[in-house]
Formats: C-alpha cells, structure tokens, sequence
C-alpha cells in the first residue's frame, strides 16, 4: 500500500503537510505534542503543519472526540456531532495545500482527524480514517501514515 514510491514522492518534494502535533505544537486535545525523532531532517523537507481540529475551532485543551463506524464525529463525553465543524476545516486545509501546490499529507496515526490507516473508537484501534483524511483524499491529496506501525516515514527518515 504505501510503498518506497510514495515516501519518495513525498521526500522529493518541495513541501508537504504534516499534523502540527508530530512538529512539537502542543495542539493535542490533551494540551500536548507527539513530537517525531528527525527533527532535522523533517525541518529540511519543508512542511506546512496543520492541525484540523484547532482550525475547527474546538480549541486546546478540548474534549475527546471520536469518529463513529457512520462516519459522523461526536464528542465523547456528550455526543456533541461536530462532524460539519471538522468537515469545513478539512475543507480549508484541501484550500491550503492548492495554494502551496501540495498534493501530499503525513498525518497523525489513531486520530479520529488525522489518522489514515487506523483511527481509535471506545479507546481501541481499529483500522479506519479520520475526517480531515477522508476530505483530504476525496480531492486527491495523497495520506500517508506518518507514526505508527504501517509508516514507512520513520524508517526512511532514519536517525538525525
Ligand atoms: S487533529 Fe491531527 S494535528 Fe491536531 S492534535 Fe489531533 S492528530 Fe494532531
């Protein structure tokens, strides 16, 4: 699925997106960061960092939120749907990369936003995409696992 042809294709590249959260921004819904080891290489490939759900406004620290086997994202504690609000940030961040002519994205793995291969639901990881994934490849971003344990990110970026 994710081959050396697309991690080439994406270090090759002048830019891409990343989740904020993987470059040290402590945007996480608990307050805190999930930073990469490579910072120096990462830094040379020139990412853009966005995260979808501050620029959903849900701000930080905010509730856990999840995505259900519908694909509507709630609130965990309250059931809030919140689903249009992430949708219209995924939407502005598909505007970003067009302006930047980027057509790729590492993202954050189990994020109920971000995740590309699995994402997490009742606390267990289960095979699936976040939101802000899915928008992102219905207009033909490529997504690609940036952490866990189908990336082939950390490998090829090595040590610094
Ligand atoms: S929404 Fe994405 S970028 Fe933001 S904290 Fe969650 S995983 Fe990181």
């Amino acid at each position: 699925m994710f081959t050396s042809d697309s991690v080439a294709k994406v270090t090759d590249s002048a830019h891409a997106l990343v989740s904020a959260c993987l470059l040290g921004v402590s945007c996480r819904y608990d307050g805190l960061s999930k930073p990469l080891p490579a910072p120096k290489r990462l830094a040379a490939v020139g990412l853009i960092p966005v995260c979808p759900e501050v620029m959903a406004g849900f701000g930080v620290p905010r509730p856990a939120i999840e995505r259900r086997e519908d694909g509507r994202v709630v609130v965990c504690d309250t059931g809030e749907d919140v689903t249009e609000r992430l949708e219209q940030a995924a939407y502005a961040i598909v505007e970003l990369a067009r302006a930047h002519g980027v057509t790729t994205a590492w993202l954050k793995e189990y994020s109920p936003s971000c995740g590309s291969t699995y994402l997490k639901r009742g606390g267990i990881a289960l095979r699936g995409e976040g939101l802000a994934t899915a928008v992102l490849r219905r207009h033909g971003i490529t997504v690609l696992p940036a952490d866990g344990p189908s990336s082939p990110l950390l490998s090829s970026l090595g040590g610094e």
